[in-house]
Order: structure tokens, then sequence, then C-alpha cells
């Protein structure tokens, strides 16, 4: 999963481009959920909050290392459940 830093000026531009409606504004500032982060695999070849957001506050969640192929069973969960 990608994580947002408290470095978020929450203008709000990443949260509609998300594939799977992972990011929502937190207490404080945006927040994405990593249980539905895919890191856009299977949607983009790109995360897509990282090529919108304007002060590249979005990283990979350190806590949170996933392999390529634990992103694309992910994002197979996901779309079975939807
Ligand atoms: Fe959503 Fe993709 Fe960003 Fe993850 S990397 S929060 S799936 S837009
Ligand atoms: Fe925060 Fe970046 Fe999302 Fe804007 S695009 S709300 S600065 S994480």
């Amino acid at each position: 999963s990608l994580i947002i830093l408290d470095t978020c000026v929450n203008c709000d531009v990443c949260e509609p481009v998300c594939p799977n409606k992972a990011i929502s504004l937190g207490e404080v500032y945006y927040e994405i959920n990593p249980d539905l982060c895919t890191e856009c695999v299977g949607h983009f070849d790109v995360p897509q909050c990282v090529e919108v957001c304007p002060v590249e506050c979005i990283p990979g969640d350190p806590d949170r290392v996933e392999s390529r192929e634990q992103l694309m069973l992910k994002y197979e969960h996901l779309m079975a459940k939807a």
C-alpha cells in the first residue's frame, strides 16, 4: 500500500482518481485504506494518486510493503467482492 504523509495539503485531487476508492479525508488530512490500495495494480501502470498529487506526499508505506503478486491478489479479491 501507499501512504499519505502529513505534508498533505488536503487539495482533494487524489480522492476521485483512485480506482479502488481507497482514499478519504481523515481526521486531519487525506488517508489511504491499506486494505483497498493495490498501488493501482490491476487498473493502471502507475499509481494515479501519485500522478496527481501536487506536493509528492504519497510514498510506499514501509509498514505495508507488498509484492506485485500480492497486490494483484488483493485486486482480484476486491473485484470479486464488487
Ligand atoms: Fe488508490 Fe492507486 Fe493511490 Fe492506491 S495507489 S490509493 S489504489 S490511486
Ligand atoms: Fe493530499 Fe496529495 Fe491527495 Fe492533495 S493529492 S489531498 S496533497 S495526498
